[in-house]
């Protein structure tokens, strides 16, 4: 691919920085990015990686916009109630950057939907099963997998960076065995703009890693919005995990 002068004008910022520039620009147009789940999550990190320029980008949810989802759900709008988020989000992102190719899915993840041809997949999901497929999928084809969550006033981060190391997953960290912990986000409730920190951080993240300056497998971040506080976790890979070991 060869940007043009539009190109140019829409993603000048990023030309501006030194270790971004054209080449790094034409990085993230080849790039192509699985995003599961356009909930709180999903929302941020599609507009960002759209707006940025992230040449292929595939959308899976099986779900219809629904009014209690408007809280914090930024892609959608009033109007979109009842009509699925893939083509209220497909719609919107493309108003935004026609240059960006969608592929969407309007069904949960499947195992089949994981098989495709990507580089990079973000877990924007709000269930373990879900998760944990994604991880299993990105260890055996070798991605870079990131993966947040949130509920209330928390949310969490980690990535992995399976081209570099297969050792150490999301199962070592979480595992699948454990039983669903008992509250989500419609059961216990979320403030919208953690989704949005979060997700920030996600699409922050996978361009990181789109243009190769990841560094931190494994690693957790937590931020707890009601104190403002981060923290920092690191992880050890289990030698009977399920996935790695
Ligand atoms: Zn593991």
């Amino acid at each position: 691919m060869t940007l043009n002068h539009n190109d140019f004008m829409r993603y000048s910022r990023h030309m501006l920085m030194a270790d971004i520039g054209a080449e790094g620009q034409e990085k993230l147009a080849q790039a192509k990015v699985l995003i599961v789940g356009l909930g709180g999550l999903g929302c941020p990190v599609a507009l960002y990686l759209a707006a940025a320029g992230v040449g292929h980008l595939s959308l899976c949810d099986g779900d219809v916009v629904e009014l209690s989802n408007l809280q914090r759900q930024i892609l959608y709008r009033e109007s979109d109630c009842e009509t699925l988020k893939v083509l209220c989000a497909e719609r919107a992102l493309q108003a935004l950057n026609p240059n960006v190719q969608i592929t969407s899915y309007a069904e949960p993840v499947t195992a089949a939907i994981l098989a495709g041809d990507f580089d990079l997949v973000v877990d924007c999901t709000d269930n373990s099963a879900a998760r944990h497929l994604i991880n299993q999928h990105c260890w055996q084809h070798q991605r870079y997998f990131v993966s947040a969550a949130a509920l209330g006033w928390e949310g969490q981060l980690v990535a992995f960076d399976f081209k570099r190391t297969r050792e150490l997953c999301l199962n070592c960290i979480m595992d699948a065995e454990s039983p669903e912990p008992m509250m989500n986000c419609a059961s216990a409730g979320v403030v919208g703009p953690i989704l949005g920190a979060m997700g920030s951080l996600q699409a922050t993240t996978a361009i990181r890693m789109l243009l190769g300056y990841f560094a931190q497998h494994g690693e957790m971040q937590r931020y707890d919005g009601k104190a403002g506080r981060w923290l920092t976790l690191s992880a050890r890979a289990r030698a009977d995990c399920s996935v790695c070991g």
